[in-house]
């Protein structure tokens, strides 16, 4: 079932409708677990958009195992996603900055304030995003290290690689996900990828992971398929890599690769001189689950994450 979980005018005569698919078993006794996913609140990721079709075409062709309720939310930012634009436009505001929003605030927390008063009830939520032009993320799950107890036994049944537990120092207040698991609703952040693509394999291996959720969940009457075990990672287990200097960077080793200490990640050229201005080394043997996708790069940018032991 369709359903307008908020619209607000725009100054340009545009209407912005967020929408939800309300999906329930026929027969249903109230003790339902729920399920919900969000994607598309920055308007440039659109692999979210591949994963909440999968999930509720997968869900309408064998419904009859469906015994609990999942509320698939496909575009938060509606106008970024037709118009290719990472925060709300016109507003220019990040959308993932503004929960749990307000009744009587801006566009952009009004239509928060909705979302957050329609997911509230649910037992789990997942927001899926797709990095950012710069970065391929390797499929993962990002939780608060302030709830990770309560979340890590359902993270790791969504056949991600990794997952990732963040001080909650680093999380952001003004999240769908903080301002969620402040009001209960267990929220998970799902990245994979890089935004404006659909990786097609990492998304069937997300659809994969919340189907098996479901499943573990008791929403999902079917048997789980997971490929992937997650490897638990601590920030004391990631090695951010940043550049050094500016050019372009050309990789050496392909995204989610294995690479020894002291294995070169790239080199960053400068183009004007023809020479080469540094080579990248990893700091750790390990993944390198996060690399440089936009090839321009400046000094101190991000160029890798290598997840691995420090010792190793
Ligand atoms: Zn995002």
């Amino acid at each position: 079932m369709i359903e307008t979980v908020a619209s607000a005018d725009m100054l340009i005569e545009e209407v912005i409708r967020v929408k939800k698919n309300h999906l329930e078993p026929d027969m249903t006794t109230g003790r339902e677990k729920r399920l919900s996913i969000v994607s598309g609140i920055h308007g440039d990721e659109v692999a979210g958009q591949y994963i909440c079709y999968e999930i509720i075409r997968r869900i309408k062709s064998e419904f009859t195992k469906l015994k609990g309720i999942v509320d698939v939310y496909p575009f938060l930012n509606p106008m970024g996603l037709e118009s290719r634009y990472r925060d709300i436009p016109v507003i220019d505001i990040d959308m993932n900055t503004v929960f749990p929003g307000s009744a009587d605030g801006t566009v952009g927390e009004y239509i928060a304030a909705k979302v957050v008063e329609d997911i509230d009830g649910s037992d789990i939520c997942l927001d899926v995003h797709s990095s950012s032009v710069y970065l391929k993320e390797i499929p993962q799950v990002r939780v608060n290290s302030d709830i990770a107890d309560d979340i890590i036994e359902y993270a790791s049944r969504l056949n991600t690689d990794v997952v990732w537990v963040h001080p909650s120092s680093t999380v952001m207040p003004g999240s769908i996900a903080y301002a969620l698991n402040d009001i209960g609703v267990k929220t998970m952040v799902v990245e994979s990828g890089v935004a404006l693509t659909i990786d097609y394999e990492y998304c069937s291996q997300i659809v994969e992971g919340i189907f098996s959720l479901m499943e573990y969940m008791g929403i999902w009457d079917g048997c789980a398929n997971n490929t992937h075990m997650p490897k638990i990672a601590a920030d004391a287990d990631v090695a951010f890599v940043n550049a050094e200097s500016s050019g372009i960077f050309i990789p050496s080793v392909k995204h989610s690769g294995l690479i020894k200490r002291g294995g070169e990640i790239g080199k960053i050229v400068n183009v004007l001189t023809g020479s080469i201005e540094e080579v990248i080394k990893s700091p750790r043997t390990g993944v390198v689950f996060s690399l440089r996708s936009y090839p321009i790069i400046e000094e101190g940018s991000l160029v890798a994450r290598v997840f691995g032991g420090p010792d190793e």
